[in-house]
C-alpha cells in the first residue's frame, strides 16, 4: 500500500490517504500512534525513537505533528489512535478476527470489554488482560496471547511502556497487529472523557486534558519546548 514518510524533529510519520486501508494490508507488525509528547520523548529517549523508526505503521495521531506537516508543506490526515482502533475493532467484528486486549486497571478492563460486547457483540475477544502484573503474569499473559493467535492485540500500557513492552514481545505473536493506545481503555470503559469536537478543531485537545488530569502539567512542559525546536529547526 502507498504510504510515505516524513520526519518530524528526526522522528518519521507515515503519510497516508486512509489509515484502516493499510492496516488491512499489513501482514502483521507494529503501530505506533505519534503526538508531540511522543516526538519530544523518543528525541531523549534511543531505544523509543529506533522502535517507531521500525514501526510498520505511525500514524499522526497529535495535533502537534499534523501542525508541523503543514509547516512543512505536507498535507496531513490526523488520525486519533482511538479512532483508528475503533474502525479496528468494527473491522474484527465483520470479519471474525480475533482480538486480544492489554492494560489499563483490572475495573477499567472489565468495564471496556462490556462496553464493547454491547457495541459489538459479535466481536471475537479472545483475552483481556490488565496491565498491572508481575513477571510471572506476565509470562502467562503472553502463552495466551500465543496460543489464542489474535489479529489484532491493543495494548494500553501508557507512553512509552506500552511501545517498549510491544517491541520486546511481539516475537510471540508476529502475525498480530500490535498497537499501543494509551489511554483509550479508560475512554472506552467511561472513566475518562475526550475532548469535544470543537476543542479537536482548533487543536486544543491537550489543554482539555490538562483540565481532566492536571498532573499531566509536567509531561506537557515539552509542548513549548518542541515549538522553539521546530523554529530552531527553521
Ligand atoms: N497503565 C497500565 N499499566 C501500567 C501503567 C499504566 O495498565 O503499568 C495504564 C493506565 O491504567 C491507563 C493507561 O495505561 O489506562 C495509560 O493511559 P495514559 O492516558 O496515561 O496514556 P498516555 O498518555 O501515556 O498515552
Amino acid at each position: 500500500m502507498n504510504k510515505s514518510v516524513i520526519s518530524v524533529l528526526g522522528i518519521p510519520v507515515h503519510l497516508a490517504e486512509n489509515y484502516l486501508e493499510q492496516v488491512k494490508h499489513m501482514a502483521g507488525g507494529h503501530i505506533v500512534t505519534l503526538n508531540t509528547e511522543m516526538v519530544m520523548l523518543a528525541r531523549k529517549n534511543q531505544d523509543l525513537a529506533s522502535i517507531i523508526t521500525k514501526a510498520d505503521l505511525v500514524v499522526p495521531d497529535g495535533a502537534g505533528v499534523v501542525l508541523y506537516g503543514g509547516y512543512r508543506g505536507h498535507k496531513i490526515h490526523r488520525c486519533p489512535g482511538i479512532e483508528l482502533a475503533a474502525e479496528m475493532l468494527n473491522l474484527a467484528q465483520q470479519e471474525s478476527l480475533p482480538v486480544f486486549f492489554v492494560g489499563a486497571s483490572p475495573e477499567v478492563l472489565t468495564r471496556m470489554v462490556d462496553h464493547w460486547q454491547k457495541q459489538l457483540p459479535n466481536l471475537p475477544i479472545v483475552g483481556a488482560e490488565n496491565g498491572y502484573f508481575d513477571e510471572i503474569t506476565e509470562q502467562q499473559i503472553l502463552t495466551k496471547i500465543s496460543a489464542s493467535k489474535p489479529r489484532f492485540i491493543f495494548v494500553a500500557l501508557g507512553v512509552p511502556k506500552q511501545e517498549l513492552w510491544i517491541a520486546q514481545h511481539r516475537s510471540v505473536c508476529p502475525d498480530a497487529i500490535w498497537m499501543g493506545v494509551g489511554g483509550s481503555f479508560d475512554v472506552w470503559a467511561g472513566v475518562k472523557q475526550r475532548a469535544p469536537q470543537w476543542m479537536g478543531k482548533i487543536h486544543l485537545e491537550w489543554l482539555f486534558r490538562l483540565m481532566q488530569e492536571p498532573w499531566r502539567w509536567r509531561r506537557m512542559l515539552v509542548l513549548p519546548q518542541f515549538v522553539w525546536q521546530v523554529l530552531w529547526e527553521s
